[in-house]
């Protein structure tokens, strides 16, 4: 299975895609986890990535590619993958989907996490990562509605769109059920 999540950020994507990897017995890849582990490595692409991240904006399409592709040529993600924040621009789909056509795959869906913008500052202010203050929160949000939130239609005929408001194991049965459904 090869799937895709996206959703505001403070959606709960990354928690789901967890618990989605494990049951579809898939690689979870996290774009944000990604960057995440080069910064606290201190690696040359994780020195590039830190002021995009510290200021809530995207990081340049040809370091997240790159980072991406590279990480798809590893032996677990033969057999699928479930990508966490990633493509998040139509632009970064456009390379998702080059990258899937020259190794003969494609997409199997999209999932959509939906939850009301008031709810999301709440849960992102109750988390404390260090890029979760205020402004940076407001900022990463205005990022999502104008950069990938586009991708909803660009992806609409693979399109599963799911409620993420209720408890983890709702949730994470939500998907699993509307995936089944599909
Ligand atoms: P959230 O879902 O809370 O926004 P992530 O962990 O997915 O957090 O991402 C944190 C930061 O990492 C983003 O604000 C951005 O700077 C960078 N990032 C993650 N994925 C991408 C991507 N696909 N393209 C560009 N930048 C990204």
């Amino acid at each position: 299975m090869r799937l895709v999540l996206v959703g505001p950020p403070g959606a709960g994507k990354g928690t789901q895609a967890e618990r989605l990897a494990e049951r579809l017995d898939v690689p979870h890849i996290s774009t944000g986890d990604l960057f995440r582990a080069n910064l606290s490595e201190e690696t040359p692409l994780g020195v590039e990535a830190r002021r995009y991240m510290d200021a809530g904006d995207l990081v340049p399409d040809s370091v997240t590619v790159a980072m991406v592709r590279d990480r798809l040529t590893e032996d677990d993600a033969a057999k699928g993958f479930l990508l966490d924040g990633f493509p998040r621009t139509v632009s970064q789909a456009d390379s998702l989907g080059e990258i899937l056509t020259e190794r003969g795959e494609a997409l199997d869906a999209v999932v959509e996490f939906q939850v009301a913008e008031d709810e999301l500052v709440t849960r992102l202010m109750a988390r404390g990562r260090s890029d979760d203050t205020e402004d940076v929160i407001r900022r990463r949000q205005q990022v999502y509605r104008d950069e990938t939130a586009p991708l909803l239609d660009y992806y609409r005929d693979r399109l599963v769109t799911v409620d993420a408001v209720g408890s983890v194991d709702e949730v994470t049965d939500r998907v699993a059920e509307a995936l089944r459904a599909r």
